[in-house]
């Protein structure tokens, strides 16, 4: 296997299920991606390890090509053979692992939503451990993310580390405590974790199904890093109606515990090179915006008699959590109002994805309201660049990206006041925040009578004020929210958690 290389930064392994562009189902794949990115401009050594998808998209990988040796890892009482590939995918090293496990883990023409999924990311985290093991590599950090490679944090300290893969501090990012990762305890064994001495209130054992095990919560407890994706979020799951169960747990941790505000990929999300648009555009140029608006509604079949109707977009995974009643709320609301809305979103959820298509086909041909339900990167880009307003009415939002991409494109976001949408939005009209911040609209209440507020009091100064309008989009396109800050921050955390292993190692 490839060795690694001394470097004067630091030596960062991120262990994930998704990384963008080439195996990307939310926001997880863009952190994997944007972080590493910015970590790597600032002088560290960033190598990526995921499962190798029949379904990623390969002509994003380049110099893609197998290693001659086979990796062997535990599972199920027996040895695997697993085939490593690696490539370079936005100039990262990536490690993609191929199991060749009877059940073809990763050749199932999808990422997640797999009835073994437990199966699955168990049995790859353990073949990510064992490929850094039977490499010699010594990294400083290994970074897990999420419940599918939560696994790494307990199976690196009881048993990785005691073979020798010694040298690195564990960090755990949960980008949405909704998804735990859950399975009845005796499952925990198959990836040769010790079922008996985990399951116990201190270690991974679920807080209220105490015959189940927990994946997230084994990763908070035995990880030396803990983070979420925005400080607000952060100070949300430590409550009892925020946590989803683990509040307790983030409590007893909350030393090594602290949010993150993500940040997006400033060059893939780019109105002034963005090939995906009809037009590119910039602050100073919001001519080629109004382009964008006038392109998306021909090709949308929309009214264009009146140029100055505000376009109010949506983009979203259509579940529960982005509060899908406030969403054709604000699609009937928008109509009253006089705009147009263009909704492009689709749901694995499959009565809510039912609703929407009722929704869609009572739309069909009408001059002011499109929904498309598919998943469509091109066109996501062309609704960023062609909208005035972009809403986003979450029950709850860990960090959210679309906010931040919406204003890069000169689109005011109309948010819900929750997680990184209150870390990332602050509203025109509230005189506790400084004006430079302000840069949206924003309401606490989840329900019709929030989201009418926020939205008329955007409408109002888009009809009445349109210079202090246009001010505010040229504001908020010059706003950075690029990962530079908070890649700062992830540095700082793992230099100071490595200098503390450091300190205790020479005392010992
Ligand atoms: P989450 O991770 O909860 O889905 P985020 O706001 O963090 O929400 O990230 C969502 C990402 O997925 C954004 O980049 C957004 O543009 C993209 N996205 C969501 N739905 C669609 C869709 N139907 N088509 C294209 N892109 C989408």
């Amino acid at each position: 296997l490839t060795s690694s290389q001394t470097s004067p930064g630091l030596h960062v392994v991120h262990i994930a299920a998704e990384m963008a562009p080439v195996a990307k189902v939310g926001g997880l794949g863009d952190v994997v991606a944007g972080l590493g990115k910015a970590l790597q401009k600032k002088g560290h050594l960033v190598e990526i390890v995921i499962p190798k998808y029949d379904c990623m998209q390969y002509d994003l990988v380049r110099d893609l090509r197998a290693l001659d040796v086979v990796l062997e890892s535990y599972f199920d009482g027996r040895l695997f053979k697993s085939k490593v590939w690696v490539g370079t995918v936005e100039g990262l090293p990536v490690y993609f692992i191929e199991p060749l496990h009877p059940d073809r883990f990763f050749w199932r023409g999808q990422f997640y939503g797999e009835r073994d999924d437990f199966k699955r990311f168990s049995f790859f985290s353990r073949a990510a451990l064992e490929l850094l093991l039977q490499s010699g590599k010594k990294p400083d950090i290994i970074h897990c993310h999420d419940w599918q490679t939560a696994f790494v944090a307990p199976l690196y300290w009881d048993l990785y580390a005691p073979k020798g893969l010694n040298s690195a501090r564990i960090c755990f990012t949960c980008h949405n405590f909704e998804y735990q990762g859950t399975a009845p305890a005796s499952e925990l064994g198959s990836c040769g974790l010790d079922v008996n001495q985990l399951k116990r209130p201190d270690r991974m054992q679920d807080n209220s199904s105490h015959d189940r095990i927990n994946a997230v919560k084994g990763a908070v407890v035995f990880s030396n890093i803990v983070t979420t994706v925005s400080p607000t979020y952060a100070q949300e799951v430590r409550t009892a109606e925020g946590g989803h169960g683990l509040h307790s747990t983030l409590n007893f941790h909350s030393k090594k515990f602290i949010g993150i505000l993500n940040g997006i990929d400033a060059d893939a999300w780019n109105p002034a090179t963005d090939t995906h648009l009809k037009v590119q555009y910039n602050a100073n140029d919001l001519q080629g915006k109004a382009e964008n608006k006038e392109d998306i509604r021909r090709n949308l079949g929309l009214s264009s008699a009146d140029v100055r109707r505000p376009l109010v977009g949506c983009i979203t995974r259509l579940v529960p959590q982005k509060g899908v009643h406030l969403i054709r709320h604000a699609i009937y609301r928008t109509l009253e109002l006089g705009g147009q809305f263009v909704l492009l979103g689709s749901s694995p959820v499959h009565h809510i994805q039912r609703e929407f298509e009722g929704i869609a086909n009572h739309f069909e041909n009408h001059d002011h309201i499109r929904l498309i339900l598919k998943y469509d990167d091109s066109l996501s880009h062309s609704i960023f660049a062609a909208s005035d307003m972009f809403i986003i009415p979450s029950i709850f939002e860990p960090c959210g990206l679309t906010q931040m991409i919406a204003m890069r494109y000169g689109s005011i976001p109309i948010v819900r006041k929750t997680g990184g949408l209150n870390d990332s939005v602050f509203d025109v009209d509230d005189d506790t925040i400084p004006v430079q911040f302000r840069n949206g609209y924003s309401f606490l209440s989840a329900d019709e009578r929030g989201v009418n507020g926020a939205l008329e009091r955007a409408f109002d100064l888009y009809t009445s004020k349109p210079d202090s309008w246009q001010q505010l989009v040229e504001k908020v396109m010059n706003m950075d929210f690029s990962w530079d800050s908070s890649a700062s921050q992830y540095e700082e955390l793992y230099s100071k958690s490595v200098a503390r292993a450091r300190a205790a190692a020479h005392t010992q």
